[in-house]
């Protein structure tokens, strides 16, 4: 297994495994349950490791990419704007993050949330 992701909250960590399950790759959350377990541990120890496969590996790096490299340069393609952001920002970011707590609570995969980009100039998702 190798770490593909390390995440301050479960929310983050259920998001890139949700990304991931929608490409096919199956990824685990290590230290899921360290939070409620030892709610004291310093934060280090209870950061929440997103693992994969050996083989998977090169494939999950790809799938969740590296935000700071995906953002820069990228337009808009509606208004030509610059000020694209990706992530969860937009009119359906509360949306998305009930979806993704509701899937937490169920235990169920998060195939409903994906992330997209955002333009802050014409308020359009892409
Ligand atoms: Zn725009």
């Amino acid at each position: 297994m190798k770490i593909v992701g390390v995440y301050q909250d479960m929310f983050e960590a259920s998001l890139a495994k949700g990304r991931l399950e929608e490409a096919g790759i199956e990824a685990c959350v290590l230290n899921e349950y360290i939070g409620s377990v030892i709610p004291y541990a310093p934060p280090q120890e209870r950061e929440l490791k997103l693992g994969v496969a050996d083989e998977d590996y090169e494939a999950a790096i790809a799938v969740l990419g590296f935000p700071a490299e995906e953002e820069k340069g990228k337009v808009c393609p509606f208004c030509g704007s610059e000020h694209v952001v990706y992530g969860l920002k937009g009119p359906s970011r509360w949306k998305k993050i009930g979806a993704a707590v509701l899937a937490a609570l169920t235990m169920s995969p998060l195939g409903n949330v994906r992330c997209h980009y955002f333009c802050e100039d014409c308020k359009r998702e892409f």
